[in-house]
């Protein structure tokens, strides 16, 4: 039975809770035991918090023998991204800076799940300061794919797509600045989305690029998502940039998985050349599913989208540079190089060039050239009018659909290291996540059936409107549904045993 808990999806396993079929203990333990067995392999996480886990899980067990209605996750293990705060367990961001870092607050995502009953397990592993597509940058070691330990989870949320796909956790937070939830998702054959911005508090997310970041629900089904993302969505007063309205229906949408009539955009700057045949394909054909059950596609065009890649790596690196200036050994973390004789200068720069691994390095560089007087307006003020017709090209586009489609990655997961010493290689693989950042829509992962040339996962990418986000999971739970059916099975059941 304990091996069973943890290849249920969330909802059911909720279910099982509330009905006391097994208690949330028992399901915490079957997780922690998984993670014992498993994690060495695929590494995943990078502090494991048993106890707290055990903790949390009792009080929900206490909260049902008490009577007290439990809410619709209560009882369900999480995997928390190491990027996000939580009161007195260790946040590294995947960094030396940061290691032994115990923050005194929980971010408002964390503080919701707590209050949800929600079990989180530990935190994830990911690149360094959420910079990378591989999870290779994290100065911990990488996760390893659970379809194929020699090939990468994606990045930077790549610990929490893999905990999902290993069957570690069935919830995982990831956070999304520019496909950092989606493009793990696709190459795990998971599902993540990237809310609207503002859609999810960013209190508590240690921030790389204020502008684009957006923390968001990953899981194996449509459906979980949309549960996960109803708990940490909503108006937080303490984010500025907070939306204060309700939550889109995103439960509900995913309920009814009703497409018909829906006009479906395929957009032609992201389906032409450039993705691997096998990605091609599996697009190809979630394209006629849906037609097949009532939604209308529509080719669509957004010509700016080709840009969309150069403006990030200059919108980026710019907020990045700033965000990071505050890791100075001073406050957070890791003192390097203070032998009672150094200037705090000397400490803070020494601090900064052992704490920091080889990618951050070179995004500060970078962003404090863009920033630079004289370069200001040729690099960072170019980018940011490009950054305006990409949502240009949103608004017009989606005048003519009420979704657009696209593969979420060019490739499916490719080998640990093979694009580590090639940045712009490895910047490719957000080239169709990027727009949705850029214009602060949301967009969703989702898988879309294996490769045949390589038997890898491929993800389906799904983008909406401002505020739609329950159209993502309306059109994803359509397209779930068909290829299960299809499959006869859940994808994830194809991946080998670890
Ligand atoms: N791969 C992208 C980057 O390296 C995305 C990062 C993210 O979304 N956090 O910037």
């Amino acid at each position: 039975m304990t091996s069973e808990l943890t290849r249920l999806s969330a909802s059911d396993t909720a279910a099982a809770v509330s009905r006391g079929e097994v208690s949330a203990v028992e399901v915490a333990q079957a997780h922690l035991d998984r993670i014992a067995a498993v994690d060495g392999q695929v590494h995943a996480f990078l502090h494991v918090d048993n106890q707290g886990a055990l903790a949390a899980a009792a009080a929900v067990d206490a909260a049902r023998a008490s009577g007290a209605g439990l809410g619709p996750l209560a009882g369900v293990p999480l995997a928390l991204k190491d990027v996000m705060t939580m009161t007195g367990v260790p946040t590294t961001c995947g960094s030396r800076l940061l290691e032994g870092w115990r923050p005194p607050y929980d971010a408002t995502v964390t503080a919701r799940l707590k209050a949800a009953g929600i079990v989180i397990l530990g935190k994830t592993n990911m690149d360094e300061f959420a910079m990378g597509s591989s999870t290779e940058h994290s100065a911990y070691g990488p996760t390893h794919n659970p379809w194929d330990l020699d090939r990468i989870p994606g990045g930077s949320g790549g610990g929490s797509a893999a905990a999902l796909a290993a069957f570690e956790a069935p919830l995982a937070i990831g956070t999304d600045t520019g496909g950092s939830i989606r493009q793990p998702a696709a190459v795990t054959g998971t599902v993540g989305v990237k809310p609207t911005y503002g859609g999810v508090s960013r209190y508590g997310l240690v921030a790389l690029a204020s502008s684009l970041d957006q923390a968001g629900p990953c899981a194996r089904t449509v459906l979980d998502t949309a549960l996960l993302h109803a708990v940490i969505a909503g108006h937080d007063p303490r984010d500025s940039t907070s939306i204060d309205a309700p939550v889109p229906p995103v439960v509900d949408a995913a309920l009814s998985g009703d497409v018909r009539g829906m006009r479906i955009g395929i957009v032609r700057e992201l389906s032409g050349d450039g993705y691997q045949a096998g990605v091609r394909q599996r697009f190809e054909e979630a394209v006629e599913i849906l037609t097949s059950l009532g939604a209308e596609p529509v080719e669509v065009s957004c010509p700016n989208f080709p840009s969309a890649l150069a403006a990030y790596y200059l919108i980026l690196p710019s907020e990045a540079s700033s965000n990071l200036a505050k890791f100075d050994g001073m406050r957070y973390g890791n003192r390097v190089g203070d032998d009672g004789e150094a200037s705090a200068e000397e400490v803070m720069a020494r601090t900064r060039a052992a704490g920091f691994g080889p990618e951050v390095i070179r995004r500060i560089m970078l962003g404090t050239y863009a920033l630079s007087a004289g370069y200001y307006d040729a690099y960072y003020g170019q980018a940011q009018k490009v950054r305006t017709l990409i949502a240009r090209d949103f608004a017009a586009a989606f005048e003519q659909c009420d979704v657009m489609l696209s593969p979420t990655a060019p490739t499916t997961a490719f080998l640990l290291g093979d694009k580590l010493d090639d940045p712009l290689a490895m910047y490719l693989n957000d080239i169709a996540t990027i727009p949705a950042n850029l214009a602060g829509t949301p967009a969703m992962s989702l898988p879309a059936g294996l490769a045949p040339e390589d038997g890898l996962p491929v993800g389906l990418q799904i983008m909406a409107p401002a505020m739609a986000d329950d159209r993502l999971y309306r059109v994803g739970a359509a397209l779930e549904s068909a290829l299960v059916d299809r499959w006869g099975h859940h994808l994830l059941e194809e991946a080998p045993a670890l």
